[in-house]
């Protein structure tokens, strides 16, 4: 499982106690303690889900959830929406602000990262299935290995990570500095330019003679996995 979560939780205890349960499935975790944070943390790294609590000391959870929610690039990230137990009329709120699922606080850990599982499911199969396809590229997961066709192709470790970020998303442009975050984590010492050397790289590797190139430049925006 290669999603990342983001939760936006001012209660340390219980944004600690998720992040420790959800890294233990395999999930990438960052943390945000306000509501404006959030909103940046959301822009800045285009999580897979956001987890947010109702209650945050400057914007509402519902302020976030709608931000979210009304922007073009970000409005198909799910968010799981926690709640306090007598908040019953905030749930349906929560619902119209867009929320796709709560949780009423407070909650079992267990339950939350099964339906964080869910909903990354039922949103995006191509974050958690084994084998994953974009046109006739394929991705098998569970071998690492990737075939154009009938063709297996040979990556490298840095290429094969940024093709299997790519396909999360098909069609989605990422900047350089989203892909050094996403794919590089924090390797704070790598310069925007190393990416282009990857996606380089990457190109030659999928691109068989003969078939389309599935890597779409953006000038000045990034890259996508895309036809032209
Ligand atoms: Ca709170």
């Amino acid at each position: 499982m290669s999603a990342t979560v983001l939760i936006v939780e001012d209660e340390k205890s219980i944004s600690t106690l998720l992040k420790y349960n959800l890294e233990k499935e395999g999930y990438t975790i960052i943390i945000s303690q306000n509501g404006e944070d959030g909103i940046e943390q959301v822009k800045k790294n285009l999580p897979d889900l956001v987890i947010l609590d109702w209650m945050l000391p400057d914007l509402s959870g519902i302020a976030v959830c709608d931000l979210i929610k009304r922007e073009p690039r970000l409005k198909s990230i799910p968010v799981i929406m926690l709640t306090a137990k007598s908040e019953e009329t905030d749930k349906i709120r929560g619902f119209e602000t867009g929320a796709d699922d709560y949780v009423t606080k407070p909650f079992s850990t267990k339950e939350l990262v099964l339906r964080v599982q869910a909903l990354l499911k039922r949103a995006k199969p191509s974050l958690i299935e084994d084998i994953v396809v974009f046109k006739d590229l394929k991705i098998d997961r569970l071998s690492r290995r990737v075939y154009r066709g009938d063709n297996q192709i040979k990556l490298g470790p840095t290429e094969y990570n940024l093709l299997n970020f790519f396909i999360k998303n098909p069609s989605r442009v990422y900047s350089r500095e989203q892909l050094l975050n996403q794919v590089w984590g924090n390797a704070i010492y790598v310069e925007t330019r190393t990416v282009d050397v990857h996606i380089r790289r990457l190109r030659k590797a999928i691109n068989l003679e003969g078939k389309v190139d599935l890597i779409r430049t953006v000038r000045s925006a990034g890259y996508a996995l895309d036809v032209q």
